[in-house]
């Protein structure tokens, strides 16, 4: 039985603990959101440009130390180390972004008659963010640093799975001089933290990241406060391939094997035109093969664990050992293993079509013509993203246009780019982050009238 007291951080790669950790009560909420209020009053009025330049200094830190916080993705999450590297840069260039959001955040002036009219864009006061295990590291940083730069103060609570480097970012936080209390972190249960941060009448916007099932909830118990929320939920997005595509690229099973396939944008339906769908399989097959799965702190790995035996019980539990699958090969325990897996017998109506499945796992899939792949890709509660691959740049354009998800590339995998903005359609969210308009979301708009009718004294 776990202790509710204390979260256990294991490496899912050996199923060693690497760390306990103290769990954040309700109470603990309280003070954190008090202490928060009050520095966020003063961070509030700390002007623009010298708040850049303490977030720029923040970046350096962070820089400094991309080693130190890349070993410990690998150790809490299993991230293989050079997507870990890529996520400390991933935080550091955020950083830098936010600060120069922050200088050019402003109101506007609106002509109306008899005044002056001018809007402010205020900060919110205290925000939660509420980040899940799969990535700790940039979505702790795409909910919590843009935050910062437009005047909030922030709590993170992250998953208790993967609460390291979440804390580490906090203490280089302050070694670059931020205010204490600005930005801290509460590492704790869902049900206990997680539920206090949304339920606090002080909190002013929750920034949740997870599957859709607590997305919902939390979404439901913040309106009780009329308390904005920003969601960034599951996904189950389509690969589309036409048969005039480099189908090399377009296969590329990292579209969907990327962090062992725990990401919300992997390409989990392989939609592919029948004409070339023996050779997709072929493809596929070669490619799975190849894939190094193994230990996430060798420089040649591809593919790690998962975070978990939970969560490689539910990926197992859509792969039967029968079921009809191209499968690649994966380390015995210990360790959450899971082989990179195709299944090929799936009905697009069938669960593992259809739900996320949120591990190494695909469903391969054919369909006729353009009008099939439309309807195929748009088949689904969810909308975060997905890929086009085609030749034919008026198809390319259509298809775009017609699929419902909030992130497509066309002949690309690529999803997030810190400086667009990122978020889901239908159940995979509300609301954007990233992106040019990633601090007006953490803003609200004043509009403040001055007469200029105001009779002599
Ligand atoms: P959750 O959505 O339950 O967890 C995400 C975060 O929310 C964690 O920090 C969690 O804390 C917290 N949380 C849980 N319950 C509450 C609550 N009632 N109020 C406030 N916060 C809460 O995801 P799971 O970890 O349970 O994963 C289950 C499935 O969700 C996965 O298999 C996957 O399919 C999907 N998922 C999708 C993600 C995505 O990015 N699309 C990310 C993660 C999961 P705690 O860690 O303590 O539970």
């Amino acid at each position: 039985m776990p202790d509710p007291n204390e979260l256990t951080v294991l490496d899912p790669a050996t199923e060693e603990i690497v760390a306990t950790v103290p769990a954040a009560t309700a109470g603990d909420v309280d003070t954190a959101v008090a202490r928060a209020a009050r520095a966020q009053t003063r961070w509030a009025a700390v002007a623009p440009a010298d708040r850049a330049r303490l977030l720029r200094r923040f970046a350096d830190v962070v820089d400094a130390h991309t080693e130190e916080l890349a070993q410990l993705e690998v150790r809490e999450a299993g991230h293989t180390v050079a997507n870990a590297r890529w996520e400390a840069g991933n935080a550091r260039d955020l950083l830098l972004y936010a600060a120069g959001g922050a200088e050019r955040l402003t109101g506007r002036q609106i002509p109306v008659p008899g005044g002056w009219d001018v809007t402010f864009q205020e900060p919110l006061g205290v925000v939660g963010v509420i980040a899940p295990w799969n990535f700790p590291m940039p979505i702790a940083a795409w909910g919590s640093f843009p935050a910062l730069a437009a005047g909030n103060a922030v709590l993170l609570k992250p998953a208790e799975t993967t609460p390291l480097t979440a804390l580490r970012l906090a203490g280089l936080a302050l070694e670059a001089g931020l205010p204490e209390h600005l930005f801290q972190v509460l590492p704790g249960h869902g049900d206990t933290a997680g539920r206090a941060l949304v339920d606090h009448p002080d909190v002013a916007k929750i920034v949740f990241t997870g599957s859709t099932r607590t997305g919902r909830e939390v979404m439901e118990r913040c309106a009780r406060l009329v308390k904005p929320v920003t969601l960034e939920l599951g996904g189950k997005s389509p690969n589309v391939v036409f048969a005039d595509a480099d189908l090399q690229a377009a296969l590329d099973p990292f579209s969907f094997l990327d962090n062992a396939g725990q990401d919300c944008c992997a390409r989990t339906r392989v939609l592919v035109q029948e004409t070339v769908l023996d050779e997709a399989r072929a493809l596929l097959a070669d490619a799975l093969a190849a894939v190094v799965v193994g230990d996430p702190a060798d420089e040649r790995t591809q593919m790690g664990p998962l975070i978990s035996g939970r969560q490689r019980e539910r990926v197992r539990s859509y792969v039967p050992d029968d079921a009809p699958a191209l499968r690649g090969k994966a380390p015995d325990g210990p360790g959450f293993w899971f082989p990179p897996t195709v299944l090929t017998g799936e009905r697009h109506d069938s669960p593992a079509a259809r739900e996320e499945i949120f591990g190494p796992v695909a469903v391969l899939l054919p369909f006729t013509d353009e009008q099939d792949a439309i309807r195929l890709a748009n088949d689904t509660p969810y909308g975060l993203s997905g890929s086009i691959w085609t030749r034919d740049l008026g198809r390319a354009l259509r298809v775009s246009q017609a699929v419902r998800a909030g992130n497509l590339s066309v002949n690309s995998h690529s999803s997030v780019r810190y400086w667009t903005p990122f978020g889901g359609y239908k159940q995979s969210g509300l609301g954007r982050e990233l992106g040019p308009d990633a601090l007006a979301a953490f803003t609200q708009t004043k509009n403040v009238f001055l007469s200029t009718e105001v009779p002599a004294p």
